[in-house]
């Protein structure tokens, strides 16, 4: 009989240890009882190492911290340290999580999706806790390639409408619980159509594309967002900025366009220009998106009424326009 269940062990042991599925068990003093060798292929830490430690946090993280086996053994869900982690439907205190981890023996961070759960005897004691992993890295980045894609404009890499239109609801809903104000530049290349058909489709994209590429690396911070807002007219979301700030950035960005010396035989300056409108959520009642940019755009129109190539915003007080020659 004892030898009927020496070899029934033997055999679940040899049964994980050539698993294709990266595994590994913890006992119920939380010591590694059993690492498998796809576990060892995926980690580059060996069996030798880890089993009857509480390193195999080794296998993963370059500084200590709980694994999901650790998490099902010790009761607990700390979603701060996963991507995403839930419980498993069906299976009490099993969870399952995807995580970017460091694999620091083999200096490869891989994105892994990770299940635990307990073992239990026929009595109901907890035995193990075994924690398997998948390999998950490239479907994963293909996940995140495609969202980025569907998220950027085709021509000029900037975000899309979609992005500038729920960044600017998100935005304008954290003004409203009491952050600071958000400060929106419509910006729209003048004369475009004229430049179009004196030099043709393609140098319009080209020149789109420069604008776009100015715009995009001028002087943001972080949280801004610059978006192509349809056609030759980009917008670019300032979280935090007050009026006078985006004053100052509108002028840069006006002055930087100009700077590029794109000529356009059918403009009075000779060159590309932009005319840019302001608006800040400080002038309005209510944090409201279709306002501001209501506001941006009037902004915008009177700049362009005034002879394009400048700045402008109704702060209040009327218009204050800078103009090329005010910067
Ligand atoms: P304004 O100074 O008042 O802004 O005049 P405008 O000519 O720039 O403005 P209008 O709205 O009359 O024309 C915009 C032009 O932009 C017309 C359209 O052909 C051009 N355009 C819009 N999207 C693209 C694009 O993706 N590529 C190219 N090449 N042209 C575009
Ligand atoms: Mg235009
Ligand atoms: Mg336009």
């Amino acid at each position: 009989m004892l030898n009927r269940s020496r070899s029934d062990r033997d055999f679940a042991i040899r049964l994980m240890d050539h698993l294709v599925v990266p595994a590994f068990a913890l006992g119920v003093d939380g010591r590694v009882i059993i690492w498998n060798r796809a576990c060892e292929r995926l980690t580059g830490l060996r069996a030798s190492d880890v089993i009857g430690t509480k390193e195999h946090w080794r296998g993963f993280y370059d500084s200590p911290r709980p694994c999901l086996a650790d998490l099902v053994l010790n009761g607990v869900s700390s979603e701060r340290l996963y991507a995403s982690l839930s419980p498993v439907d069906a299976i009490p205190s099993a969870l399952t999580a995807e995580n970017w981890c460091v694999m620091p023996r083999l200096e490869t961070r891989r994105y892994l999706a990770i299940d635990a759960g307990p073992v239990y005897s026929k009595d109901g004691e907890l035995l193990a806790v075994v924690e398997t992993l998948r390999d998950v890295t490239p479907q994963h980045e293909a996940q995140l390639a495609l969202k980025s894609l569907a998220s950027l404009d085709g021509l000029t890499g900037l975000s899309n409408r979609r992005i500038f239109d729920e960044r600017l609801e998100h935005e304008c809903a954290e003004v409203m619980r009491g952050k600071p104000p958000v400060s929106l530049l419509m910006l729209d290349i003048d004369y475009f159509k004229a430049f179009n058909d004196f030099l043709g489709h393609q140098a319009g994209d080209d020149c789109l594309k420069l604008v776009a590429r100015t715009i995009g690396g001028l002087h943001l911070r972080q949280t801004d967002l610059a978006a192509r807002y349809g056609g030759e007219e980009f917008a670019i979301i300032l979280p935090g900025s007050s009026l006078p700030g985006a004053r100052l950035l509108a002028g840069q960005f006006r002055r930087a366009v100009e700077e590029l010396a794109i000529g356009h035989p059918a403009s009075p300056y000779g060159v590309v220009t932009l005319s840019v409108g302001i608006a800040c959520t400080s002038e309005l009642d209510i944090a409201e998106p279709a306002e501001l940019v209501a506001r941006a755009d009037m902004a915008l129109y009177r700049a362009k009424r005034a002879g394009r190539n400048r700045v402008i915003d109704l702060g209040g007080r009327g218009d204050r326009t800078s103009t090329p020659s005010a910067g």
